[in-house]
């Protein structure tokens, strides 16, 4: 299949080496210049599960893409963050023939809102992915354990190009899955997102730490209730227990003494966040439906000012 990657920081780096391994023709589109300039030059590099991997690709930067004036992909997975998508998409926006398909598997809410600018929703596929990825600097990823992708069009189309895309990710051993409600998957990820990555970001601590704070458990049912409370006006019905005992597990888990990627971004890269499409989602879709979202305003606006303070 040919593929073009708009968007080539942790996640890109991992879906364009497993499905260029696979045989697919992948193509590279990322804006941030240095990264391009890493991955032109050396090609892209990962610590695959401890094995260092390096493969040449082409890349464009996103203000390079009027080069690939006859360059058609059959699919385009969108892998900025959610706060870069429109921006890109505006910007490659010439490759979106009638027939390209575009998956979006970023984390948060209300990203079909800007692709649909782009793509018409019966060529949108809409997702989660569980892999996980980290970037060692421009052009180097690290790329550890297992992971999974649950997808489904987003409008109720026949799903031939989107089992295809199963298939092709199936052959790169991205364990994926079409799903049927895939719409809850994203609520109840955006629910892990909304809670350990905005706590950890405010309170700067691991998620093991927070998990030891007494007033964790309050909060993490407090915010996952407003969540419920928007996603059941949209028609979807979080199972709020099972929701919390998803978050609350990971306080014990392997994964206890990491710090979230939001807090990697904002309090170690000060580069800002995702928080628009998770806590600032609810609570703007909140408002519209007349719902008391009090905990995830003063998230969303907390973090906003800890994205002024600390890019002053
Ligand atoms: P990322 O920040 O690594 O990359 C996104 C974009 O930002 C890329 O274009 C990249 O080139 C650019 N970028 C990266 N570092 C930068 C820096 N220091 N300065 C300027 N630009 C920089 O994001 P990601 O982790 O690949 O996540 C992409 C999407 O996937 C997000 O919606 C995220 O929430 C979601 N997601 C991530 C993971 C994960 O483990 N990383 C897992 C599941 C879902």
């Amino acid at each position: 299949m040919k593929i073009a990657i708009v968007g080539v920081g942790a996640m890109g780096s991992r879906f364009a080496l497993m499905l260029k391994h696979s045989g697919n023709e992948v193509t590279l589109i990322d804006g941030w210049q240095p990264n391009v300039e890493a991955i032109k030059a050396h090609g892209l590099q990962a610590d695959f599960n401890g094995k260092h991997v390096q493969s040449k690709m082409p890349i464009y930067a996103l203000d390079e893409v009027d080069q690939l004036q006859d360059y058609q992909p059959d699919l385009i997975i969108a892998f900025t963050k959610s706060n870069q998508l429109d921006e890109a998409f505006q910007k490659a926006q010439s490759l979106i023939s009638p027939q390209t398909y575009v998956l979006c598997l970023l984390n948060g809410m209300g990203h079909e809102e800007i692709l649909k600018k782009y793509v018409s929703e019966e060529h949108l596929i809409l997702g989660i992915t569980m892999w996980t990825a980290g970037l060692a600097g421009p052009g180097q990823a690290t790329l550890f354990g297992n992971g999974n992708v649950e997808l489904q069009n987003f409008a109720a189309v026949d799903k031939d190009f989107a089992v295809e895309v199963e298939q092709v990710f199936a052959a790169a051993g991205l364990n994926p899955k079409y799903s049927d409600n895939v719409s809850y998957s994203i609520w109840r990820k955006a629910c892990v997102n909304g809670t350990l990555n905005t706590l950890c970001s405010i309170l700067d601590c691991n998620i093991g730490e927070l998990g030891q704070t007494k007033e964790s458990e309050a909060l993490l049912k407090t915010i996952i209730a407003e969540f419920a409370a928007v996603a059941a006006h949209e028609g979807i019905d979080l199972d709020q227990a099972e929701v919390f005992e998803h978050v609350a597990e990971t306080f014990t888990a392997d994964i206890a003494d990491h710090y979230p990627s939001m807090y990697q971004d904002l309090i170690k890269n000060h580069r800002n966040t995702e928080i628009d499409f998770i806590n600032g989602a609810v609570w703007r879709r909140g408002q519209e439906y007349g719902i008391a979202t009090p905990y995830c305003a003063l998230i969303t606006q907390l973090i906003h000012a800890k994205e002024q303070l600390l890019n002053k």
